[in-house]
C-alpha cells in the first residue's frame, strides 16, 4: 500500500515485490492475441495502482510523478514484464487529455483509457501530411452543436481496436497552417468511420488507414480552443518521443542483458583468439556503450519531465539518440545471428531467431514514428542551434 513518506527506493523495492508475486503475462506471437493478453494486463496493472501515477487522476496523490514512472517501467522490463497494450493512451495522447482538457473530459475519459477498457489511436498523419504534419486537409465543419469531418488519416496504429481517436482536423483554410488545426476526441463507434488494416514488414497488422465521412463529433468532444489544436499536438508528440526514449532505454538494456547472459555461456566453448570471439566481443561492447550514452540521456529527461519542463527541442536529442542506440543493437546483434535468424525456431548463438529477428525489423520503425529522424534533426538545428529555417 502507498503512503505519503514512500521514498523512491522503498516504491522500487514495493514495485519489484509485488511484480515477483504477479502472473507475469507470456506474450504470444500472434497479434490479435497479444492485445487481448497486454489488456488484461493492463486491467491487472490498473487494478493495483501503478499506472496513471502523477495525473491529476492519480489515487496516490500528490508528490509522485515521472521519476516513480521511470521506476516502475524498470521494473516491469527487467520483471521479463510486457508494457501494457495502451501506450498511445498512457504515454501519447493520455497526458494531453490530463493537460488540456476540461474537467469533464478528464474525469469521463482518462480512468478508462488508464484501466485499458479504452483503447485509443492518435489520427495525425495522412497521406501527404507526415513529415509535413501542419498540411492535414481532414476536415471539420461547425453545422449546430457538433463538427462534421471528412478525410483520410493513415498509419494510425491500433485504429481497427480502438473506441477512441485523438484526431487532428483542419478548422479554417484562411489562415497560416499551423493556425487552422483543432484536436478533437472522436468517439471510433461513430457513424462514418470506416478502418482498414495495413501489413508491416515484421507481419504483424496493426497499422490502419482510418476513412472519416461526414462523421458528427459533438463540440463537447473539443480538446482545447478551436484552431488551437497544433500547440497541443506538439505537447502530444513531445510525450510520445520523452516517453519512448525512457522506456525503450529499459528494453533495449534488458534485451542486451539477456543476450550478453547467453553469449557468456556460447563463448566459454570457443578459442580465445578466434575471430568470432573477438567478433562478439566487440560488438556486445559496442552496444554497451551505446546504451550507456541513452541512460545518461533519459537520466536528464527524467529531471527535466520531474521539473515540469516540456514538451521541449531537446525530446528531438531524445528520439534521435534512442534511434541510433536501437538500431545499432538490434542491427548488431542481428549480424551477429547472420542468415540463421530468418529461420524459425533456430537457435544461432543459443539465442532465439525469432524474436531477435522481430527486434532487428521493429528497431526500424525508430526513425521514422513520432516524426522521422530527419525532422528531429531539423528541430534540433532550427530550434536548438539557432540556424537558419528551411
Ligand atoms: C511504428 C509506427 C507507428 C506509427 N503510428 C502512428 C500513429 O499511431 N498515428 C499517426 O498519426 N501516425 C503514425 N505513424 C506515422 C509517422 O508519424 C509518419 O510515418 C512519419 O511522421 C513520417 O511521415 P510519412 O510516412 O508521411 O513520410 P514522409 O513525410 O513522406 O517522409 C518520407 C521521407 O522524406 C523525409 N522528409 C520529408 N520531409 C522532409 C524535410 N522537410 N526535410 C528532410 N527530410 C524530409 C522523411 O524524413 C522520410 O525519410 C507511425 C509510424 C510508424 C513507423
Amino acid at each position: 500500500m502507498h503512503s505519503e513518506t514512500e521514498s523512491i527506493e522503498q516504491f522500487r523495492a514495493r514495485a519489484r515485490a509485488w511484480l515477483a508475486g504477479s502472473d507475469i503475462p507470456v506474450v504470444d506471437e500472434d497479434l490479435d492475441a497479444r492485445f487481448t493478453v497486454l489488456r488484461r494486463w493492463q486491467k491487472t496493472l490498473y487494478d493495483a495502482g501503478w499506472l496513471g501515477i502523477g495525473w491529476s487522476t492519480d489515487p496516490g496523490g500528490p508528490g509522485r510523478g515521472p521519476l516513480h514512472r521511470l521506476v516502475f517501467a524498470e521494473e516491469l522490463a527487467r520483471a521479463g514484464a510486457p508494457s501494457p497494450i495502451g501506450l498511445i493512451g498512457l504515454e501519447v495522447v493520455g497526458p494531453s487529455i490530463d493537460r488540456y482538457g476540461t474537467d469533464a473530459q478528464r474525469s469521463e475519459l482518462l480512468p478508462r483509457l488508464l484501466s485499458g477498457d479504452d483503447i485509443w489511436c492518435q489520427g495525425f498523419s495522412e497521406p501527404g501530411a507526415g513529415s509535413d504534419l501542419a498540411s492535414l486537409r481532414t476536415r471539420a465543419v461547425v453545422d449546430g452543436d457538433d463538427f462534421v469531418v471528412s478525410g483520410q488519416k493513415i498509419w494510425t496504429s491500433w485504429a481497427h481496436e480502438a473506441h477512441w481517436c485523438a484526431l487532428l482536423v483542419r478548422t479554417d483554410t484562411t489562415v497560416r497552417k499551423q493556425s487552422g488545426i483543432s484536436y478533437l476526441l472522436v468517439d471510433m463507434s461513430s457513424p462514418g468511420i470506416t478502418t482498414r488494416r495495413i501489413e508491416q514488414m515484421t507481419g504483424d497488422r496493426e497499422f490502419c488507414e482510418v476513412f472519416f465521412d461526414d462523421v458528427r463529433v459533438p463540440s463537447s468532444r473539443l480538446l482545447g480552443a478551436v484552431n488551437e489544436g497544433w500547440a497541443i499536438a506538439s505537447h502530444t508528440l513531445g510525450s510520445e518521443r520523452a516517453s519512448a526514449a525512457v522506456r525503450r532505454r529499459v528494453e533495449c538494456e534488458v534485451a542486451l542483458g539477456e543476450a550478453i547472459t547467453e553469449l557468456r555461456t556460447h563463448l566459454a566453448a570457443v578459442p580465445e583468439s578466434s575471430e568470432r570471439r573477438q567478433r562478439i566481443t566487440a560488438t556486445l561492447g559496442r552496444c554497451y556503450a551505446a546504451l550507456r550514452t541513452l541512460d545518461g540521456q533519459t537520466r536528464r529527461t527524467t529531471t527535466r519531465l520531474v521539473d515540469g519542463v516540456g514538451p521541449t527541442p531537446v525530446d528531438s536529442v531524445d528520439k534521435l539518440l534512442l534511434t541510433h542506440v536501437e538500431q545499432l543493437v538490434f542491427g548488431d546483434l542481428a549480424q551477429l545471428l547472420g542468415p540463421l535468424r530468418a529461420v524459425p525456431d533456430a537457435q544461432p548463438l543459443g539465442l532465439p531467431s525469432g524474436r531477435w529477428a522481430r527486434e532487428h525489423l521493429y528497431s526500424r520503425a525508430a526513425s521514422i514514428y513520432g516524426g522521422s529522424s530527419q525532422i528531429q534533426r531539423t528541430i534540433v538545428a532550427e530550434k536548438l542551434l539557432g540556424l537558419p529555417r528551411g
